[in-house]
């Protein structure tokens, strides 16, 4: 039996998300791009787009027999793992095609100090007594785990301006939104006089400037580990995610 035409639902916020939109729009599949909507101006996609949460496994099911979606392609963030975990239980519920475009963990090299730790929580008790110049790199949410520790200093870099009271009081943001690049994150480390940094470990290019730039400066590290998701069949490129398209199966990583 031949493969039907793919119709995609793509899973995104991330910039490997937004590349791999592009190369489905230049190899004319027809796709939805979906945002989970947390960012106030999301970039436009050269894809059909649809905003906001989906309502759960049961939610997902439904949109996807409503749309006639034969495949999802889970891009989002190694750290949104509830929306990986509802994808993984509504395309077994509806028998959709399931590939996760996965990015490698990033691993210390000879010049590296990190610490692994497993959760925001484990990182906050991590930190040194002292008060210190806190590069917190983990995005908007997850903030409060660091309410523990007020007496530090904590640089946040934003998509958006905070539409809520955060819940550290000496903080300072700066707003920007990635890919960064190493001169960048160089000069902004520097220039807060960052002490140490915590980071999520995202892997893939998009954020790791900040970890060359940490090596460059010899600053410590604590890195949060992924979190654990189901069992799923992943690639770590867009070509692979085609191929996979093309043929029904994942053909190579
Ligand atoms: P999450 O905790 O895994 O997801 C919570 C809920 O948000 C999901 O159950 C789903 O709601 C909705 N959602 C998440 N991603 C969605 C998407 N692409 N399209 C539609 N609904 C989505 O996710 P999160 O950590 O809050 O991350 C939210 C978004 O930000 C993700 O798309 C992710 O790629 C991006 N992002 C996250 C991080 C991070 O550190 N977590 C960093 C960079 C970018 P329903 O249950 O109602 O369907």
């Amino acid at each position: 039996m031949s493969n039907p035409i793919p119709r995609v639902l793509l899973l995104g916020g991330t910039t490997e998300a937004s590349r791999m939109a592009s190369v489905l729009a230049e190899a004319g599949v027809e796709a939805i791009f979906s945002y989970a909507g947390r960012t106030e101006n999301p970039l436009p996609q050269p894809l059909a787009q649809r905003i906001g949460g989906f309502g759960g496994v049961d939610g997902l099911a439904a949109y996807l027999r409503e749309n006639a979606i034969t495949h999802v392609i889970d891009a989002t963030h190694p750290f949104a793992a509830q929306m990986s975990r509802n994808a993984v239980c509504a395309c077994a519920q509806t028998g959709v095609k399931l590939l996760a475009l996965e990015r490698t963990a990033w691993v210390p090299g000879p010049d590296d100090d990190w610490r692994s730790v497993d959760t925001l929580e484990a990182a906050a008790a991590a930190l040194p007594p002292a008060p210190g110049r806190i590069f917190l790199a983990i995005g908007k949410q997850g903030l409060s785990a660091f309410a523990t520790r007020p007496e530090q200093f904590y640089l946040l870099r934003l998509v958006d301006a905070p539409a809520f009271p955060l819940p550290l009081p000496n903080t300072e943001i700066v707003l920007d939104r990635g890919p960064f690049t190493l001169a960048n994150d160089l000069a902004l480390l520097r220039r807060h006089r960052i002490s140490l940094i915590i980071a999520k470990n995202a892997g893939g290019e998009g954020a790791r400037a900040k970890l060359d730039a940490a090596r460059a400066l010899r600053l410590p590290v604590l890195m949060i580990s992924r979190p654990a998701l189901p069992a799923r069949e992943s690639v770590a490129t867009p070509q692979a995610v085609l191929q996979w398209l093309a043929h029904g199966a994942a053909l190579g990583v």
